[in-house]
């Protein structure tokens, strides 16, 4: 199945399961060729993921392993287009694009591209397209990643698109690298399958949430307690996906209870840049949904605490320095979990795998 052999109306009518086939590599080795969405990645590709990232990460220890890695990619040019404000997510693809020698150009600005003079963001990405041989893009509009993969497919050159985060909707990498963290937390004590996971904060609004719970799916009976003040609880399309995969969870809003049973939880910022009205989030009560040392005393001793980042006050900074605290961990994963996305896209996970350092 090809975007090539779909109209463009008739592809955003697919359920997301649907559509997956469709974003795969031509090879067909199961590897997404687009990254739109974290439905793309079954429990075979995010373990080949992360033995790949785990396998760049200790390449890259030797200076003669750093060099060969910057050698693998060095024929490649990637775009990173960002029209919503990010620091880590955009610093880290390009960290991943420089540790496997891809050259990269950004707009981060759309005031500062042609898009101000009136330039559709079609026109946009086809320019682009006759540049670079990738995008990776943030937008605050839901879907537009997946129409400009649409779009380029069916252009005279096709190249790979990755989102690194849609409006309220998704941000598969940042998923990627949150599932390569609790990974990491859980290889040498039994692994991720029948964990809990707590998700805490603005779950109605927060992005890495839906795509987090969504991969969390792919692993055995892991339990997810949702808590939250009413007004920002997990929206139903989560848990209707809950629903349909049998996966237990519950939703809450006592967060100590939560932490007693929970192996990682994940803190999350209330997300009011998307408020209707200004302030509104304000109004809303959350006293009760930030972490602080007392929580912490109630959390498992291997258990683990994340955030997606940037944090505001949901996490103590008296936290910061417990071994339990893996945020700043989950920023270097997430480097090194793109790096291995990118050489995937390329079809280099194979050379990666095999080679001799
Ligand atoms: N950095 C994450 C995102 O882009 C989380 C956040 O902004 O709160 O969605």
């Amino acid at each position: 199945m090809k975007l090539t052999e779909i109209g463009w109306n008739e592809f955003k009518a697919l359920s997301l399961d649907e559509k997956r086939p469709y974003l795969e590599r031509e090879e067909k080795d199961s590897l997404p060729y687009h990254t739109l969405f974290a439905q793309q990645f079954d429990r075979g590709v995010l373990e080949r993921l992360c033995a790949l990232a785990n396998r760049i990460r200790f390449i890259n220890k030797s200076r003669e392993g750093a060099l060969y890695l910057k050698s693998i990619l060095a024929h490649k040019r990637a775009m990173l287009y960002f029209s919503q404000p990010s620091s880590r997510t955009f610093l880290s693809h390009l960290a991943a694009c420089q540790i496997l020698g891809v050259t990269t150009g950004s707009v981060r600005d759309a005031a500062t591209s042609s898009e101000f003079k009136g330039e559709s963001k079609e026109d946009s990405i086809r320019t682009f397209s006759s540049y670079f041989d990738m995008i990776i893009m943030r937008s605050p509009e839901q879907g537009l990643a997946e129409k400009m993969a649409w779009e380029l497919s069916n252009s005279s050159r096709s190249i790979p698109i990755i989102n690194a985060g849609s409006g309220k909707d998704q941000h598969p990498t940042q998923a990627l690298l949150d599932i390569y963290t609790l990974v990491r937390s859980f290889e040498n004590n039994g692994g991720l399958d029948g964990r809990t996971v707590v998700f805490c904060g603005d779950l109605l609004r927060g992005r890495t949430v839906r795509s987090l719970s969504y991969l969390l799916t792919r692993f055995k009976s892991v339990k997810q307690i949702f808590v939250a003040p009413d007004e920002l609880q997990v929206p139903s399309d989560v848990t209707a996906t809950l629903e349909e995969n049998s996966v237990e969870f519950e939703i809450s809003s006592d967060l100590k209870d939560a932490v007693k049973k929970a192996d990682a939880v994940y803190m999350t910022r209330i997300q009011d840049e998307w408020d209707a009205s200004k302030g509104a989030s304000a109004r809303i009560d959350t006293s009760a949904f930030k972490f602080n040392e007392e929580h912490l005393a109630l959390l498992k001793k291997e258990g683990c605490l994340l955030h997606p980042l940037p944090r505001r006050d949901e996490i103590s900074t008296s936290c910061d320095r417990d071994p339990r605290a893996m945020y700043w961990r989950q920023m270097r994963n997430g480097m090194w979990i793109r790096a291995a996305l990118i050489a995937a896209t390329f079809g280099y996970e194979r050379e990666i795998m095999t080679c001799g350092y």
